[in-house]
């Protein structure tokens, strides 16, 4: 993957001319913005008593400035600014890669004993400053790559289980299960690049996660290298022995330890897939039959629904129907005949509700597309144009008022003088409690645009917390949200956060800055 872009450069997005002529006339954009090549790389500082202690872990030790580079940042699109503007200040000193458990181990010994700070990079997919590890104070700064743990090591077919080893990405994961008939069902948009582990260590969610659950309700087990010992979690599907470990090191981003194995729950491919759109008069509508939904039935796997915005933009789009209102897409998946009662079931209630069926066209369109918008990113920022999205969650009670609040948050913040910015946004995944709310947010780049997302960002979280919503449903606290984290778990709860990390990892060479600051 190219440093300054997301994913395949085969499948490089371009703009329409229509789409980038709209946008010209109604963002006011700058001239064009193409990458500039980082020239340099900071000099790489680790001693050569820690390469050397590094290397004699048996894991292969790169310092190359390609391996250097491509260690630099996630994919926000603050890291991609950054990079396209020719900055990889973040670069680790070195990448070290292990080939398993032991190496992992012997590595985090060489790291503990040496001071070096150790940032785990899975697939490099973090849009939360997650891979942007604090070196001060340290020897050096290295990124453990678990590319090379890419193996399935167990399959249960029995108790429907799987145990992987971390590295390993989604799409290899789900190739691999397949060969077998059965799928994870773990779709989150990153899914071409993103690893098991990534997914464990920082709560991921899924497109499908209303019929496949998040990924941490997919974990039955888990693996982990620590400074001071490895942890084997996870002897029963569930387990009265005092609290659940596993709850601890899910979403702990690499500072508690480095997750070396995860076994998830896994499914039945299914046979029949059947995705639907429904049209709803306006977003309150549309989020009470959401609301319903997931409260009261039929569920499907997937449920997403879009305010008017988001909507409409689609529709330009994909040239679709644009006739107003809200777009709902849900997917349904599993044996013909539970397919074809639930599409029955749904269809009463979503007519019921004020949903109007669209059909198949506007699932199929979405099941195409699902993974194009990181490529879309690239296009815009090519375009001079400012684009990212935020996500947080709150209870149906409180919903109604967290959007709004956020949108213009949004919208204020990265308005021109005389330009608007564009927000919309999605619920895109639901709870019977509450559901998550996604936004994307378009508008002209400033002269420094890092600077101008942040301000935005800061506005985003502040209007987040007053509304009592959480900073993360599923992107995770990284350094972005630090800000924000400490208020909402509060003092006892870092504190014990603390105390856990002074246990496994007393020396706090595991992702400083991360998670904890
Ligand atoms: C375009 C795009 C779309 C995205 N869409 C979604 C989405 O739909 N749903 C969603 O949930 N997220 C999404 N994300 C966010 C991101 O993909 C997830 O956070 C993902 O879980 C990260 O996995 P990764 O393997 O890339 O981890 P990385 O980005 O490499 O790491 C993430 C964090 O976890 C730590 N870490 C990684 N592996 C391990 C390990 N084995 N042990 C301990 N710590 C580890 C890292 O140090 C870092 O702090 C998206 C990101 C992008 C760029």
């Amino acid at each position: 993957m190219d440093v300054y872009r997301w994913g395949d450069p085969s499948r490089a997005a371009t703009l329409p001319d229509a789409v980038r002529g709209l946008l010209a006339s109604v963002l006011d954009l700058p001239e064009p913005r193409p990458p500039v090549p980082v020239v340099a790389l900071p000099p790489a500082a680790l001693p050569g008593r820690c390469l050397r202690a590094l290397e004699e872990s048996g894991a292969r030790v790169r310092t190359d400035d390609a391996a250097r580079l491509s260690h630099a940042a996630g994919k926000s699109t603050v890291d991609l600014l950054r990079l396209r503007a020719g900055v990889a200040a973040d670069a680790p000193d070195a990448v070290v890669e292990p080939a398993d458990h032991e190496q992992v181990v012997a590595v985090l010994r060489a790291c503990d004993a040496n001071r070096i700070a150790v940032v785990a990079f899975g697939g490099g997919t973090s849009v939360v400053g997650g891979l942007r590890a604090r070196r001060d104070g340290y020897a050096g700064l290295v990124a453990l790559d678990l590319a090379r743990l890419d193996r399935l090591l167990d399959l249960d077919p029995v108790s429907r289980t799987a145990t992987f080893e971390a590295g390993v990405r989604a799409p290899r994961a789900e190739e691999l299960l397949a060969t077998r008939g059965f799928t994870l069902g773990h779709f989150p948009q990153s899914f071409e690049y993103a690893t098991l582990g990534g997914f464990a260590a920082t709560r991921s969610s899924g497109q499908a996660s209303a019929g496949y659950g998040r990924f941490d309700q997919m974990v039955v087990g888990l693996r982990v290298a620590t400074p001071t010992g490895t942890l084997h979690l996870g002897r029963a599907p569930h387990s009265a022995a005092g609290p659940d470990l596993r709850q601890l090191l899910l979403g702990s981003e690499g500072v508690f330890g480095i997750i070396t194995e995860v076994t998830v729950q896994i499914r039945p491919t299914p046979a029949a897939r059947r995705y639907l759109g429904w049209r709803f008069s306006d977003f309150a509508t549309a989020t009470e039959a959401t609301r319903a939904l997931a409260q009261d039935g039929p569920l499907p796997a997937v449920l997403r629904c879009s305010d008017e915005v988001e909507t409409a933009v689609n529709a330009m789009g994909a040239g679709g129907d644009d006739s107003g209102g809200c777009l709902m897409i849900t997917g349904l998946e599993g044996t013909e005949e539970r397919v074809a009662a639930t599409e029955t079931a749904l269809t009463d209630r979503l007519t019921g509700l004020g949903g109007r069926p669209l059909g198949p066209e506007p699932g199929r369109a979405w099941l195409r597309d699902r993974f194009a918008a990181p490529y879309l990113r690239d296009a815009l920022l090519d375009a001079g144009v400012l684009v990212e999205t935020v996500e947080t969650a709150a209870f149906w009670s409180a919903l109604p008022g967290t959007y709004p609040a956020v949108r213009d948050a949004l919208a204020t913040a990265l308005a021109g003088r005389d330009t608007p910015a564009l927000v919309w946004c999605h619920i895109s995944h639901v709870y019977p409690s509450g559901a998550s709310l996604y936004f994307t947010v378009l508008a002209a780049q400033a002269a420094d645009p890092v600077a101008q997302w942040g301000a935005a960002k800061a506005a985003a979280g502040d209007a987040i917390a007053a509304t009592g919503a959480t900073i993360s449903h599923h992107h995770g606290i990284g350094r972005d949200h630090l800000p924000w984290y400490g208020a909402e778990i509060g003092p006892q709860a870092t504190a014990v956060l603390r105390g856990v990390k002074d246990v496994l990892d007393p020396h706090g060479v595991l992702n400083p800055g991360i998670l904890l600051g």
